[in-house]
């Protein structure tokens, strides 16, 4: 049928999550099974992520490409130590709820202003 949509080798987008304003990589890791993946764009070493990481908190190996840094699975996990390339985590949002439930706001419309 159709192909899949081009996930693997796009390369991670510098942005800023919409939430906490926090730098971060973007970018869809994986070539079969892609995941949609929110990193601190901070770089650590190899080392310094495994000891942050968590089963809900994984890291990855980012590479430097022609077309930017690019995210990938941590093979290196296993020995961090040897890992030349600089390491990111996923980002921990800090920020509010991306959808505020039961606000203590009055349920105004959105585009209704009092004057
Ligand atoms: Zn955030």
């Amino acid at each position: 049928m159709s192909r899949p949509p081009a996930a693997a080798g796009s390369g991670a987008r510098r942005t800023r999550c919409p939430r906490c304003g926090f730098p971060v990589l973007r970018q869809l890791v994986g070539r079969r099974a892609a995941l949609d993946v929110t990193a601190d764009a901070a770089e650590l070493s190899a080392e310094a992520a495994e000891a942050l990481h968590h089963p809900n908190r994984l890291h990855w190996c980012l590479r430097a490409t022609r077309d930017g840094p690019e995210m990938r699975w941590a093979d290196c996990r296993r020995r961090p130590e040897t890992c030349p390339h600089p390491h990111v985590i996923d980002h921990e949002c800090t920020g509010p709820p991306a959808s505020p439930q039961r606000a203590r706001t009055p349920p105004v419309p959105d585009g209704q202003l009092t004057l």
